[in-house]
């Protein structure tokens, strides 16, 4: 009897009940973000879209060895390695990830595949606005993933730091492109070297 009681006693008052918590709603603080007018500053190690890093003399870190795409339980990484030759060089040692994608229709920015690189090429960045109408458009290529150059980077393919190896860039001891470094001409990527006279 008593529970009866007290399902009914409130039933006319409900209505009122529910235009106090819209009442005291009004006076809380707003969670509504208004992106994207408003951008909001990610976590500093959020998980955002993958970069390839470079070497203080814009060689690449990646070596083609496809540990990332092993470890990603998404499938989405595809890489296909390549030897370096001392007239095309894009990275100091033996190889280098001449094909490298990323499919962010598939991605998950677990970030196990950055977990698995043994050369810290592959790092992920704060930026998340990844998405696109199209599927094409979310594979994003080995250009596009690319880090830009910075201060004292050479453009590869280019040679190495001379007289030093593979190991001394993991040792932290070339920190800029040596003086005189050019940057090679890509013959694997389709691009032929000008012939000396031609017409430019
Ligand atoms: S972040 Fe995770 S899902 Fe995305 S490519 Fe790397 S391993 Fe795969
Ligand atoms: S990004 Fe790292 S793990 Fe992936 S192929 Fe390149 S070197 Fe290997």
């Amino acid at each position: 009897m008593a529970d009866e009681q007290k399902e009914t006693k409130p039933g006319f008052q409900n209505p009122v009940a529910g235009f106090g918590v819209t009442f005291k709603a009004m006076f809380k603080k707003r969670l509504t973000e208004q992106y994207p007018e408003q951008q909001k500053t990610t976590a500093p190690r959020f998980h955002g879209r993958h970069q390839l890093n470079r070497h203080p003399d814009g060689l690449e870190k990646c070596v083609g060895c496809e540990l990332c795409a092993w470890a990603c339980p998404a499938d989405a990484i595809y890489v296909e390695g390549a030897d370096n030759t001392e007239e095309e060089r894009y990275s100091p040692g033996e190889r280098y990830g001449r094909v490298y994608q990323i499919n962010y229709a598939r991605c998950i920015l677990c970030g196990l595949c950055i977990e698995a690189c043994p050369t810290r090429a592959l790092t992920m960045t704060n930026e998340f606005e990844l998405a696109d109408s199209s599927r094409a458009n979310l594979i994003y290529t080995k250009e596009q993933l690319l880090a830009g150059l910075e201060e004292g980077m050479v453009e590869s393919p280019h040679s190495i730091f001379p007289g030093m190896d593979e190991g001394d860039y993991y040792r932290g001891l070339v920190t800029e492109a040596a003086p005189g470094t050019v940057p090679q001409v890509a013959v694997s990527k389709g691009e032929k070297p000008e012939e000396e006279g031609a017409d430019a």
